[in-house]
């Protein structure tokens, strides 16, 4: 009888490709998956995890939390490939190099960035790689003009080498540039089509919410879809769609039914989060998404902004700030059906938009674990898979513990789609051994927006590449067994 190196014995396996949901042993070894069986398997190593669900570990597609602290915040929330697609990073090179210097405990990704590459040829930013880049400048008004067709030709030219380094797709922030000319948007669709890699969409304005867009954002969207044949990826369709949440989805089904590829991703939040810079949160059109300043809170500090003033000058003095951006009323259950259906919406995947950690005092240090007072986030940075498992399985029963499981694993290795994710997502012999062991009773998020990065409870193990990051509900800090992921 083999005896593998570690055993996962007798816990409840779900596998969302096959449907196994039965009670198995999981033997690993060499970092992968080598056989899930009915009857006992042998091991140097045999965890006991009956009453648990074991699964695979959850894979975001949407991190903007990419150092060690953020990537231990979501390991103890069941995650175990954090990918940053939405913002991406420019030079991805540069990314991967970082992350694998520094080491990481999760796996990690990283698109092209549409729109550093954008404030390189526009702004003259030299980036390094780092979501700074992009925080920095989000609010300078040179990279957010129309360009012309030799700029334009540029910037497709330096994704493409991207794209070229294993970049897994190009990140599209329309949305904080949102006067372009829809025929760039498409030329950088036109480019993902060619490279067969999908594109991570911030969408522009709503005509709901400008009826001077030069095109609506969820239109743009699936256009590019049907006329590109790119796969276009929908992010967190909650946040940008808000109460249009019903017109946006149906056009998305609408494509799809004619056979275009567009997928969508939500969170389980009524509270956006980005730089206090961007575009959209102009003073004199906040009132379009019925917002006020005071519906903005910046992170770190108490209370929401007093008043027009307020934001003209944090905007001013300090764009890249994160600020809370009180969107949907989350304890009113009509505005949180907004989000509900933004996720249960037919194969919608389940992803954080996780945020830097904000250090308020001191240093950071990314590699400091237990994180030290005064580190705050979004709650959705620690929180969003609890939370989707208690409030929306446990508490709601909006989504079956299977289906749920299915929308955190299979469907984003799937939108991703590269061949290293075939390996992903799945709990079968050959499968990269990423598992998530949950107490489907207590698994619940704590993180809240006034204790924001308080982990997850209920997940008892995390393995990543078969190496424990979590154990026995404790997280290990001198685990960093995360590997990249890239599209060769
Ligand atoms: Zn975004």
């Amino acid at each position: 009888m083999t005896t593998y190196d570690l055993v996962l014995s007798g816990g409840r396996v779900i596998d969302p490709e096959t449907g196994l949901d039965a009670v198995r042993d999981v033997g690993v070894s060499g970092g992968q998956v080598r056989e899930v069986s009915a009857t006992p398997l042998a091991g140097v190593t045999v965890v006991d995890v009956r009453g648990l669900v074991v699964c695979p570990g959850f894979i975001d597609l949407h991190s903007h939390s990419a150092d060690q602290a953020g990537h231990r915040l979501q390991a103890l929330d069941g995650v175990t490939t954090v990918l940053e697609l939405e913002a991406g990073s420019y030079p991805v090179a540069a990314a991967y190099r970082q992350a694998a210097a520094e080491g990481r405990p999760l796996n990690y990704g990283f698109a092209t960035s549409w729109a550093v590459a954008r404030m390189a040829v526009l702004a003259g930013v030299r980036p390094g790689g780092d979501i700074d880049d992009f925080m920095a400048n989000i609010g300078r008004p040179e990279w957010q003009r129309p360009a012309p067709a030799a700029a334009v030709r540029r910037i497709v030219e330096m994704l493409e080498r991207d794209l070229a380094d294993g970049a897994l797709g190009i990140g599209i922030l329309v949305g904080y540039a949102p006067r372009i000319d829809p025929s760039e948007y498409l030329a950088v669709a036109a480019l993902a089509a060619r490279a067969g890699l999908p594109t991570y969409t911030h969408a522009r304005e709503l005509v709901e919410l400008d009826a001077t867009t030069p095109i609506d954002g969820a239109e743009e969207i699936v256009k590019a879809a049907a006329e590109t044949g790119a796969h276009m990826h929908y992010c967190h369709v909650n946040s940008t769609s808000i109460q249009h949440v019903d017109r946006v989805l149906g056009l998305v089904e609408r494509v799809r039914a004619e056979g275009a590829r567009v997928t969508t991703e939500a969170y389980p939040y009524g509270a956006g989060m980005t730089g206090v810079g961007a575009a959209f949160l102009a003073p004199e059109i906040l009132h379009r998404r019925g917002l006020t300043p005071h519906s903005l809170g910046l992170l770190g500090a108490e209370g929401r902004l007093a008043d027009e003033a307020a934001l003209r000058e944090v905007r001013r003095r300090d764009p890249g700030a994160a600020v809370f951006v009180h969107l949907l009323d989350e304890h009113d259950p009509a505005q949180f059906a907004f989000i509900e259906r933004a996720l249960a919406f037919p194969d919608a995947a389940v992803a954080t938009d996780a945020v830097p950690l904000l250090w308020r005092s001191g240093t950071a240090d990314p590699t400091a674990w237990p994180l030290p007072e005064g580190v705050v986030s979004h709650p959705r940075t620690a929180g969003t898979y609890g939370r989707v498992l208690r409030l929306l399985v446990r508490e709601k029963g909006l989504l079956s513990l299977a289906e749920a499981v299915r929308r955190c694993t299979l469907v984003p290795a799937d939108v991703v789609g590269v061949p290293a994710m075939r390996r992903k997502g799945r709990v079968q012999p050959g499968c990269d051994a990423d598992l998530t062991v949950f107490d489907p009773s207590t698994v619940a998020d704590r993180a809240t927006y006034e204790s924001t990065i308080l982990p997850s409870a209920g997940f008892a193990h995390v393995v990543v590449g078969g190496e424990f990051v979590v154990r026995d509900g404790e997280l290990l800090p001198e685990s960093l067994p995360g590997r990249p992921v890239t599209a060769l």
